[in-house]
């Protein structure tokens, strides 16, 4: 079912489904393998001279039945043409990345990119590819003057990893096809429940997820994907192919498993999310709270317009004059909120986030200390009690 007249929670229970092909049944099986056996020769020939392999099954690596069935739902979800999963959030933007880069480019990366994303960019010198880091509250004016002859490529992440920043995808995404720059935007934070910036102004030309979070849900499997338009799904499959980039099979399997109930759990995940958000931000020793889905936050204007909603996870300046000790004692004394990476599962995490250490000079300087929160399933009022606690450790860890 294509489902394009449909509502969102329709769509996301039945993108990409088709039960005759499994046999009746609603789900795909977790389809283990690596050999596929060809029919006759013609048929192995006819495989070798597809450079997709996207025609008959040829090798596991290329793809199962379980990983199309993810990667055919989530495309649809994200208003692409078709997708490519990969073993990580990670390996799909590095697959992302390395498709469009040569040596001699130069590309623009938003200051606020999650961390490692930008440690990958910086490492690209080495096969002479330059990254410059742009002020994430850039306009199209600013992204126009950075642009220059050899600028091959825009890479994106809004909000931003840990200080949530908003960008104007549309305004972006207009200069950077007029200059023929391609974009990829990382939509882990928003999925496609919340944003779809293939069809923002004029789009990206690829999405990139880590499923890992919210797609697959419950903090039990890895998974990346790239969600491509009509022109650059050869781009990225073919540098996935050449990679040697795919996922596996319980992992794909979890991932689609997963995207069917997004919606249910991303509202559940927004409505305790921004009520988290409003009390912790009238919390003593809360400088700010991050999150623009909150009205007053710089990025709101820019959420209402582009995005339907905001999940759990948000960041929390506290004042700049608490020190290591006092936050360490806060974050020590926590019960539910696990100390631990990641975010997009049943439980609730935080973690302390220094931008200070990478970001471009003045940008976080002199600002205070900040945690990042994801909020989870469980009870609200057993998450106030449990953060009361941590604030009190904090006003007494000074
Ligand atoms: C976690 C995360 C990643 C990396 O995903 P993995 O699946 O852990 O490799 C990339 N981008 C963002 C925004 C993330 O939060």
């Amino acid at each position: 079912m294509n489902g394009s007249a449909s509502s969102q929670e329709t769509r996301f229970v039945h993108a990409g489904s088709d039960p005759r092909r499994q046999g009746g049944y609603v789900n795909p099986p977790v389809h283990r393998a690596s050999t596929a056996l060809y029919q006759d020769v013609a048929e192995m020939e006819a495989s070798q001279a597809d450079p997709l392999k996207t025609g008959t099954p040829v090798y596991g690596r290329f793809g199962t039945p379980t990983g199309r069935a993810f990667e055919e739902a989530l495309s649809q979800l994200e208003g692409g043409h078709a997708a490519v999963a990969t073993c990580s959030g990670l390996s799909a933007i590095t697959t992302a990345i390395l498709a469009y880069v040569r040596a001699g480019d130069h590309i623009l990366v938003s200051d606020s990119v999650y961390l490692p994303t930008r440690k990958f960019c910086d490492s690209l010198a080495a096969l002479g590819v330059e990254s410059e880091y742009y002020r994430p509250d850039a306009d199209g004016t600013t992204i126009e003057e950075l642009i220059r002859p050899r600028t091959r490529l825009l890479y994106l992440e809004s909000p931003g990893s840990t200080t949530f920043e908003v960008q104007d995808i549309p305004a972006i995404t207009a200069v950077c096809r007029a200059r023929g720059v391609a974009t990829i935007a990382d939509n882990t934070w928003a999925t496609p429940v919340f944003c779809r910036p293939l069809e923002l102004g004029p789009g990206v030309d690829v999405v990139v997820h880590s499923a890992t979070k919210y797609l697959t849900g419950h903090a039990d499997s890895l998974l990346g994907a790239i969600v491509c338009t009509e022109e650059s799904y050869p781009v990225v499959r073919s540098a996935a192919i050449r990679l040697g980039q795919c996922a596996s099979a319980d992992d794909l399997y979890l991932g689609l498993r997963g995207l069917r109930t997004l919606p249910v759990r991303l509202g559940r995940h927004q409505e305790h999310g921004l009520e988290l958000a409003r009390w912790t931000a009238e919390q003593e020793g809360v400088a700010a709270v991050l999150n623009p889905g909150l009205p007053g936050d710089p990025g709101h204007d820019l959420w209402r317009r582009d995005f339907t909603g905001a999940p759990g996870l948000f960041g929390v300046e506290l004042e700049p004059h608490f020190g290591k000790p006092a936050v360490d004692a806060m974050l020590s004394r926590l019960q539910l909120f696990g100390l631990g990476h990641s975010y997009g599962g049943y439980e609730s995490l935080i973690v302390p986030t220094d931008p200070v250490s990478h970001r471009l000079p003045g940008t976080w300087a002199g600002r205070g200390p900040l945690v990042r929160v994801h909020v989870g399933f469980e009870d609200i009022g057993d998450l106030k009690k449990d953060l009361t606690a941590g604030f009190a450790a904090l006003l007494s860890g000074t």
